[in-house]
């Protein structure tokens, strides 16, 4: 299947390593052209030589905190300069701290919020008069099943993802006829540096080993295992591409079937 992502132009956030990296990969892959951000100039510069490797393309790099609204700015505007345009922004960003209610102070709150709501609701402020004009974009966020059901120990994640998809079904319907479509992905476990990091966390909290934690977190999993970045990278690919035409508000789960809730 073709998904017609040939020369269009994406800003992936949060892109050095797991996720977002898996995506940048996906879309450069079916020919898309990329920025991949993340604070690390190393490791970006790193994960570009990878990917260059790996799919015969090489993407940009903008290193740029996404907490900061004056570095969101500075990396759309560059954005914009290196690839002419943005047709694409896939809105990532680090997960908050873990641990119970009592652990989290005032700032880890305000970092919650500015990681899950303040960098998507402002990128997406930057990207939509260029989608707009152009009467076509694709908005996907990495959210969390942090977002559709409560996960012990996610305090910040459970309180600051709903919000954020709440934003992302509001803003489908408001910019469906400018050609615009907004979704939502879901990840459940994915072995990335994000989950066994939570897994160290987790394990200081509960008394267990890192390994027992993520056995327990993981255990529950129908199709028997923690997923691979690769597959939230291909539905993002998907949703981000002119291939997905009906598809926008969508809160899309991929969790190897972890989640129960029905709706
Ligand atoms: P990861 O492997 O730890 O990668 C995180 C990426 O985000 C890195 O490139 C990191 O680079 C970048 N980053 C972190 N804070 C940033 C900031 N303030 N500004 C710009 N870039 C920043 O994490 P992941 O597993 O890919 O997770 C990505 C998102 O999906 C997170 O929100 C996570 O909570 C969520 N998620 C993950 C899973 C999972 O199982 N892995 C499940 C559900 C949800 P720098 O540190 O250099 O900035």
């Amino acid at each position: 299947m073709d998904l017609g992502l040939e020369g269009r132009r994406a800003l992936v956030c949060a892109a050095s390593k797991g996720l977002g990296l898996a995506t940048a990969r996906s879309l450069l892959a079916e020919g898309a052209v990329a920025v991949i951000a993340a604070r690390g100039k190393k490791a970006l510069d790193e994960a570009a030589s990878t990917l260059e490797a790996e799919t015969g393309k090489r993407p940009f790099t903008v290193p740029a905190d996404l907490t900061i609204s004056s570095e969101r700015e500075a990396l759309f505007a560059q954005a914009e300069r290196l690839m002419g345009g943005v047709d694409i922004l896939v809105a990532n960003a680090g997960g908050p701290p873990s641990g119970p209610f009592e652990s989290h102070g005032p700032e880890a709150w305000k970092l919650a919020i500015d990681l899950a709501l303040g960098s998507v609701t402002h990128l997406c402020a930057l990207a939509l008069p260029g989608m707009k004009a152009r009467a076509f974009g694709r908005i996907v966020q990495l959210v969390s099943i942090a977002g559709v059901e409560a996960v012990d120990g996610l305090i910040l994640s459970n309180a600051s993802r709903p919000a954020a998809l709440g934003f992302a079904k509001a803003l489908a319907r408001e910019v469906a006829p400018h050609g615009v479509l907004v979704n939502s992905i879901c990840p459940g476990v994915f072995l990335t540096d994000r989950i066994r990091d939570l897994a160290v966390e987790q394990a200081k909290h509960k008394g267990v080993t890192p390994e027992a934690w993520l056995a327990g977190f993981a255990g529950d999993i129908p199709l028997g295992r923690p997923g691979r970045p690769e597959a939230v990278g291909d539905l993002a690919a998907f949703l981000a591409s002119p291939r997905n035409s009906y598809v926008t508000g969508a809160a899309v789960v991929i969790d190897g079937g972890k989640t129960r809730r029905l709706f």
